[in-house]
């Protein structure tokens, strides 16, 4: 069993708000410029297994302004967790 293994538990707050957590050692937060606030990050590999699609089709939900896309400050590509909790909540 790997120290590493991710989880990804999304907790329903309050109507309003969903967070989307990961294990403390992995939590990481970014600016989110579409939600004009600092949010929960989730790496496109965790974002598409957590809305079951592949990452073709992420790519594609981030284009249509769906999920949120932003680089974080590697130049990496990562999701706005906030978008991603309204989509599956909704
Ligand atoms: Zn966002």
């Amino acid at each position: 069993m790997s120290p590493k293994t991710k989880k990804f538990l999304i907790t329903s707050e309050t109507h309003e708000q969903t967070l989307v957590r990961f294990s403390k050692d992995l939590a990481a937060t970014g600016y989110c410029d579409r939600c004009s606030s600092t949010v929960n990050i989730v790496s496109l590999d965790n974002g598409a297994r957590g809305m079951k699609v592949g990452t073709r089709e992420l790519l594609a939900l981030i284009d249509s302004d769906v999920v949120h896309g932003f680089e974080n400050e590697d130049g990496i590509l990562v999701l706005c967790g906030q978008s991603l909790a309204l989509r599956l909540s909704g």
